[in-house]
């Protein structure tokens, strides 16, 4: 097993971190160390892994739970389809411990047919912001081991069936004495299964599963940001042995949108105005993503000055009230300016600066703070 950094570590948060705390420092990590963001930097890219498998773990409360009582062990048992912490028949994580617990919990184990479950899946989705926002139903096609339909799972050819292993009587375990000892191991002919297939469907080749690519519709609902899973319940691996089918889980990105930056509920964005406008007041259309809407800009207003519209940012997926956006204004600099237009700014300029201190209060209170900072330091 290699050595794995410690997932609280990973996220830097405490051990009793709750999921919003999880979630949060994840939506942090994942933007910082995003393949898109980080092109052709491996090492972006192996943290980029790492964050996600640590937030996977944390805010799945099984798989954490497995992981703070046995570390990384408790969570790969998981992965493979076990339920950890507990050490019931089929489990991986009991197939693991099985030469150690064997004795322990010996009459735990059922004498019957063991049955698994098939593995979990993941699929990784990127979304636009207004799909994120407003929900969208899309096709994705997930490759996937399913159940064999020429042997409906069994793994035997058609007219025969699979038979009961004669080493394990069917019990999927054999016991050993060694000296004093009884000890309880996973019968090696049949590997736990406790049956044997004589006769292979040539198929699956006597797997019972297959691979194929299954195409399925997935409803994103409204609000789902970065890090958000949808469960497909029962649309994972198929299991083996008449075991159960794994789930899939649906992982949302949201991409980067070119106006709009998210920030939970609230959405914002720049606003450039022009000088004239900052300083004379007048109209603009500002972008929404509901569509345009018309703001009032008051004359005399500052590069910085925000704008709040109320109820046009995200409404979260698990309820409440819709976000807002937030228009930050940022006066802008007229660039190219023609011999003429550079005489009038000067002229401006300078009509300006007759009346020192009235038209600059920024600058007016910057350079006396100046002023006082020199003066004292001096002292
Ligand atoms: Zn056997
Ligand atoms: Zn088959």
């Amino acid at each position: 097993m290699t050595t794995k950094r410690d997932y609280y570590k990973i996220l830097d948060v405490p051990r009793n971190a709750t999921e919003a705390e999880i979630k949060k420092a994840y939506r942090r990590l994942a933007m910082k160390y995003h393949p898109d963001r980080n092109p052709n930097d491996k090492e972006a890219e192996e943290k980029f892994k790492e964050v996600k498998e640590a937030y996977e773990v944390l805010t799945d409360p099984e798989k954490r739970a497995a992981y703070d009582q046995f570390g990384h062990a408790g969570v790969e048992a998981a992965a493979r389809g076990g339920r950890p912490g507990g050490f019931g028949p089929g489990d991986a994580f009991a197939d693991i411990f099985g030469d150690v617990f064997g004795d322990i919990f010996g009459g735990g184990r059922r004498a019957r047919t063991q049955v698994f479950r098939g593995a979990d899946l993941r699929y990784e989705l990127e979304l636009d912001l207004e799909q994120a926002v407003f929900g969208h139903t899309v096709e994705i096609k997930v490759p996937k081991l399913v159940e064999c339909d020429s042997c409906n799972g069994t793994g035997a050819a058609k007219g025969s069936a699979p038979v009961t292993c004669d080493t394990c009587g069917g019990s999927g375990q054999v016991r050993i004495a060694q000296g004093f000892f009884q000890l309880q191991q996973t019968c090696p002919r049949c590997r736990g299964v406790g049956t044997i297939i004589r006769n292979p469907c040539d198929r699956c080749h006597g797997q019972g599963r297959v691979h194929r690519t299954k195409k399925l519709s997935v409803k994103v609902p409204a609000g789902v940001d970065t890090g958000d899973r949808i469960r497909l319940t029962g649309e994972g691996e198929a299991g083996r042995n008449g075991g159960p089918p794994g789930d899939l889980y649906v992982e949302i990105t949201v991409r980067e949108h070119p106006i709009f930056e998210r920030d939970g509920e609230h959405l914002s964005c720049e606003l450039p105005i022009s000088f004239a406008t900052a300083a004379l007041g007048g109209t603009l259309t500002v972008p929404t993503l509901d569509g345009e809407v018309t703001i009032k800009i008051p004359p005399e207003t500052q590069s910085g000055r925000v704008f709040r519209l109320r109820e046009k940012g995200v409404k979260p997926v698990r309820g409440g009230q819709r976000g807002d956006l937030f228009c930050r204004v940022v006066v802008e600099t007229p660039v190219n300016l023609t011999a003429e237009q550079r005489e009038l700014i000067r002229k401006l300029d300078e009509s300006l600066k007759r009346e020192s201190g009235k038209h600059a209060p920024r600058a007016t209170g910057f350079l006396e703070g100046v002023k006082r900072f020199f003066s004292s330091g001096s002292a």
